[in-house]
């Protein structure tokens, strides 16, 4: 239908915001049943995996995969079944009439009868020496996935959140020691949380201390950490400020970032997508009460940790990555017949 057209008069049936594990599961099911799908790198092409090294709990691969070369195999899959990739970043979305409008960082217009949002959930980083060079080398964002790395070390956690505390009692198990770093003398979590933190006989709290610079390299992994404390809290402020701040070179095995994440989801403000406070795409219950991966807006799927601040992990992006698809599926079919009508935003 859109052969020999020029990008600006094309109408994708589906395009498939981000190209991580949960945009790549939904490229391959979409491409399978022919809808011949445009998938958006964005900013991170190839989504989180792509800053780890070993993944080792990914389904079928009993010696572990490099999380690049499982991004390149899912995008060689779903190129083979007829998905598109192309650099693109949404910058703002118009779902008021169909077909469905992106705006991209260029300027450029794409335009689609549904679309899958899969653009995940950026965790933040604290800004310290040496980050960009070891996260995935030692230094992660993610507990639950590369604790086990760290039997019989000493770790670091950065955070006073509820992420914080969870990262500290998940890596307890493996971990000789876990030291809890944090800016306040207080931390921010809820009760239970903390009291379960500051109970846990393996688990130390470095109060009014942040993380200055992390050590190592990519053959040998985090070998220390320097941090900077002062008796106020937020030291790093008050070295900017010129006060005097005490700083140590600590021994680590590794260092977990615990200081939440930031849904990307700032592009469908305003569009009739349900977010939550943090800004986590809502999806929706079918009539019986089962999961599903629709949004507020009639043909707005959305895949993966974008919608998920609970588990997070590339098997649960790439299974809701599957479920988008064929929902988006599903829709198309019903479109056929409603096509004319005006675009429903159900509350
Ligand atoms: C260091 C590290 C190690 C990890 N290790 C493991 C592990 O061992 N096992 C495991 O199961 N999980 C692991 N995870 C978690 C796992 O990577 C994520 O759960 C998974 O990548 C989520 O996939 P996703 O597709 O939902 O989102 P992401 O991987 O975050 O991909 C999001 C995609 O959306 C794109 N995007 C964002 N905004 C826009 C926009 N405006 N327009 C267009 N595109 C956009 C990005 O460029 C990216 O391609 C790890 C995470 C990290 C950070």
């Amino acid at each position: 239908m859109n052969e020999g057209k020029a990008e600006s008069e094309r109408v994708h049936e589906v395009v498939i915001v981000g190209s991580g594990v949960a945009g790549l599961s939904a490229a391959v099911y979409a491409a399978r049943a022919d809808l011949e799908p445009l998938v958006l790198e964005g900013p991170e092409p190839g989504g989180q995996l792509t800053l780890t090294t070993d993944v080792e709990n990914y389904l079928g691969f009993p010696e572990g995969v490099g999380g690049m070369e499982l991004i390149q195999n899912g995008k060689e899959q779903a190129a083979r079944f007829g998905a598109e990739f192309t650099h693109g970043t949404v910058e703002n979305a118009s779902l008021e009439r169909r077909p469905y409008e992106l705006e991209l960082s260029t300027g450029e217009i794409l335009r689609a009868r549904a679309l899958i949002v899969a653009s995940g959930a950026s965790a933040r980083w604290v800004g310290a020496d040496g980050e960009d060079e070891l996260m995935g080398y030692g230094l992660s964002t993610c507990a639950t996935c590369d604790g086990a790395f760290h039997r019989g070390d000493d770790v670091l956690v950065v955070g006073g959140g509820d992420s914080a505390m969870e990262e500290a009692l998940f890596l307890a198990k493996f971990a000789d020691s876990v030291t809890v770093v944090h800016r306040r003398d207080e931390l921010r979590a809820s009760e239970i949380m903390a009291e379960r933190a500051r109970e846990h006989e393996d688990v130390d709290f470095r109060w009014n201390t942040e993380l200055e610079a992390l050590h190592g390299s990519q053959a040998d992994g985090v070998t220390g950490a320097t941090l900077i404390s002062h008796p106020e809290g937020h030291p790093t402020d008050k070295a900017d400020a010129g006060l005097e701040v005490t700083r140590e070179t600590v021994d680590v095995g590794g260092v977990f970032y615990g200081i939440g994440h930031t849904p990307n989801t700032d592009f469908l403000e305003d569009t009739g997508v349900e977010r939550d406070e943090s800004g986590y795409l809502h999806t929706r219950s079918d009539d019986a009460d089962r999961v599903t991966t629709v949004t507020a807006v009639d043909g707005v799927f959305a895949a993966g940790d974008v919608a998920d601040p609970r588990y997070r992990q590339a098997i649960t992006a790439a299974g809701t990555g599957s479920m988008a698809a064929l929902d988006a599926e599903a829709y198309l079919e019903t479109l056929e017949h409603v096509e004319t009508q005006p675009i429903e935003v159900s509350q």
